[in-house]
């Protein structure tokens, strides 16, 4: 009964895959094929047929969500625990093997981990230590190389010196870059993985340790491994043949950021005692949804090839709309989203993906509106917005004050009176004798080289720290927070700042004291970090999980790249437009051409049910109008599998239940969609008005000031 729960609801070859005696094995397929379902009951037949213990299974996702839902769903099919199983994203474990084993590791047991944003800030300051002018050397570039050479594997120390001149000089920011890190404790995200590649390569034990515990590797989403990933993944796995990989090489969207998809055939090389299993079947989406994927990613060469069949029959045709700006378009999503729900669908079965988390703010505004229960992932996450960061910091740093990234973020926030020349100094002076920032200011309090004011505000913020440690010691976790946050003098400070936008840090920072509530101490799997630590990892790394409340019936909001992996009965893809997506960079670049091409497939073959594809005639976007073509790849997909919801011509208004398309006033006329200015609110867009004569409304999105409803007799609106 047990083999039939796991087996049954398997087709031939998914079955295949998931009885394979013990040995690599590559399960390569399209999108929606279940080739996640194959991984998760192949964990659940290793431990209910093998008699394998969870303990020694080991199963890498994309997404920590990807890796929870993995966990209940293995939990369900064997009806137990499966707690003791490591299953996480490559970063969450490379953190857990570093957390357990710092000292090999050669990283201070307090070791805090630090985002891109506090990594540019530190790779700044470091350009601007080395004295070279940032316009030469953007620190962004620098920043990505550094993280390029890590996922290369590559350590200042191993690159040659060719003579040539940028190299020699990326190499010396490298170089100082990973002496601070050292100094400070800190590690980004790129050295996690590289980090515990040496970890576990230099440690001859502790890599016998774990090739025995770990006696089968499962990954999912394998196209998208880096070229450290899969040496860490070939490390645990030599001579063991038990790596069981499932990919698909037409989703492989993560080739920016060093992905590789060649990893595909190093593992076909590399164990050669592997198994292939092709699952063709499609079970997600509906016919046109799924003809419209093969189509459009037939585009593309180089593939390995494969085309996916369903007998779920053709479905809905797919809906094309053309918006005229960037509000209509988000109007119009919305409106369709409602109309789901009024039907009896469910709001969490809705999507909204984009090419860039900038789009996500119309949509936000118009889900606000209309009272729209809404959820972003990624984009302006949680624990990346700054009055967030801000508090970390001081966290972190009354749990290291050698922290630099943090000393630097908060030393003046809320200002204190530190000059920037005391900073300089301080900096110097670290610099000069390998100091953490903390450090230099220590001994420049010893030495008495401040001015009596500059000494003060700096002995004043250095106590507070060594007060917040104190603090720490004997609270519980969110008291804790609700300390610092108080203490550091944060709340008071965005308490100041003026009207919402103030009010809305004040409120973050009371949801982060909520967070700390809520966050589930996993004591078991906390190698004797504190409670504190483990919540500053869970930030770093987690970031994104927190918002809204995770139960609630909400709109997904997300970029293409995060949606992988997930289905959705009703997908909007938004924004397609040449320069958004494709991307500007792709338009003349073929590799990343069809990079977004893959991208777009993997956006077509999220819907189960209905698609819905948009593009703005006009879009404002950082700041600027611009008049995109519609994208190539609505081009490229098969007209008879798309419907034009309504032809351009047409466009007078954007809602259906708008009742007029114009309004009038002292023979004016507003267009929907045409841009006005109000005296008060500035510059907006017209998007609907509704009554008559005297009591005509119209109802405009202001760029600064939002959504309103305005009479238009007293209004006094102006064209632009
Ligand atoms: P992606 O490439 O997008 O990650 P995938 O190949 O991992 O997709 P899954 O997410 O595992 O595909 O499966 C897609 C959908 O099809 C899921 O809803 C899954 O439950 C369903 N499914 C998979 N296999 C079967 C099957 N044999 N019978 C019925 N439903 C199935
Ligand atoms: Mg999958």
């Amino acid at each position: 009964m047990e083999v039939s729960s796991i087996i049954a609801p398997l087709n031939d070859q998914q079955r295949l895959a998931v009885s394979a005696p013990s040995q690599a094995m590559l399960v390569l397929a399209g999108a929606g094929s279940g080739k996640t379902r194959v991984l998760v009951h192949r964990i659940a037949w290793h431990i209910k047929i093998n008699h394998i213990s969870p303990y020694h299974i080991l199963a890498v996702t994309f997404t920590n969500k990807a890796a929870n839902e993995m966990r209940g769903r293995i939990e369900d099919l064997l009806n137990t625990s499966a707690r003791s199983m490591w299953i996480g994203t490559f970063h969450g474990l490379a953190h857990r093997l570093l957390r357990q084993h710092a000292k090999q590791a050669k990283l201070p047991e307090t070791f805090q981990v630090m985002d891109s944003d506090d990594q540019l800030r530190i790779v700044k300051r470091l350009i601007k230590n080395l004295n070279l002018d940032d316009s030469k050397w953007p620190p962004k570039q620098a920043q990505w190389f550094i993280n390029a050479q890590k996922d290369e594997g590559v350590r200042a120390r191993h690159m040659q010196d060719s003579g040539d001149f940028y190299l020699r000089q990326m190499r010396q920011i490298y170089l100082a870059y990973e002496e601070l890190c050292d100094r400070s404790g800190l590690v980004d995200f790129a050295e996690l993985l590289l980090r515990a590649h040496e970890l576990l390569r230099d440690n001859a034990d502790l890599l016998s340790f774990y090739r025995e515990r770990f006696q089968q590797v499962h990954v999912d989403e394998f196209q998208d491994t880096n070229t450290i990933q899969y040496a860490w993944l070939r490390l645990l796995t030599e001579g063991n043949n038990n790596l069981f990989v499932v990919g698909d090489d037409d989703q492989s969207i993560y080739g920016w950021r060093g992905a590789k998809i060649e990893n595909i055939y190093a593992f076909q090389k590399h164990y050669p005692q592997h198994g292939v299993i092709r699952l063709e079947q499609n079970y997600r989406s509906s016919g046109h949804i799924l003809k419209a994927a093969n189509t459009l990613i037939a585009n593309n060469d180089n593939r390995m090839g494969k085309e996916l069949w369903t007998d779920a029959g053709d479905g809905h045709a797919l809906a094309l709309y053309s918006a005229f700006n960037e509000q209509d378009e988000a109007y119009f999503v919305v409106e369709k989203i409602r109309q789901w729900v009024r039907d009896g669908g469910l709001r969490s079965e809705t999507a909204i993906l984009y090419r860039s988390n900038a789009q996500s703010r119309q949509f936000e505004e118009r889900l606000m509106a209309t009272a729209t229960p809404y959820r972003v992932y990624g984009g302006l996450r949680f624990f990346e917005r700054m009055e967030i960061k801000n508090a970390l910091a001081y966290l972190r740093l009354s749990s290291n004050p050698h922290d630099d990234a943090s000393f630097e973020r908060v030393v003046n926030t809320p200002t204190r009176g530190i000059g920037a020349k005391t900073l300089d100094d301080m900096r110097i002076l670290a610099r000069q004798q390998q100091l953490s920032l903390w450090q230099a200011a220590q001994a420049m309090l010893e030495q008495n080289q401040l001015p009596a004011r500059a000494a003060n505000a700096l002995r004043g913020f250095m106590n507070l720290v060594l007060e917040l440690g104190r603090a720490t010691q004997n609270s519980s976790l969110h008291e804790t927070v609700k300390h610092v946050v108080e203490a550091s003098g944060l709340i008071e400070l965005y308490k100041k700042e003026k009207q919402d936008k103030g009010e809305a840090r004040v409120e973050n920072l009371e949801e982060l004291v909520n967070a700390a509530r809520l966050f589930d101490y996993d004591r078991e799997n906390a190698e004797n970090l504190s409670e504190l630590d483990m919540f500053l990892a869970h930030a770093a790394l987690e970031a994104g999980e927190m918002q809204g409340e995770a139960d609630e019936d909400c709109v997904q909001l997300m970029t293409l790249h995060s949606a992988k992996g997930l289905e959705f009965k009703l997908v909007f893809l938004v924004g397609m437009e040449e320069g958004l997506f494709p991307s500007q960079q792709a338009l003349d670049d073929p590799g990343r051409l069809q990079e977004e091409r893959r991208l777009c497939y993997v956006g077509i073959t999220r819907a189960m049910q209905q698609l819905y594809l948009t593009h703005a005639e006009s879009r404002r976007l950082y700041g600027k109008d611009s008049y995109p073509r519609a994208s190539r790849f609505l081009r490229e997909l098969p007209q008879e599998s798309i419907q034009e919801i309504r032809l351009r011509a047409n466009v007078t208004r954007p809602s259906a239940a708008a009742p007029s398309a114009s309004a009038t006033l002292g023979g004016s006329t507003f267009k929907l969609g045409q841009t006005v200015r109000h005296e008060k609110f500035g510059e907006g867009v017209v998007l609907q008005t509704e009554g008559e004569g005297d009591q005509e409304r119209v109802q405009i999105n202001f760029r600064n000031a939002g959504l309103k409803w305005l009479m238009l007799a007293y209004a006094k609106l102006e064209k632009v």
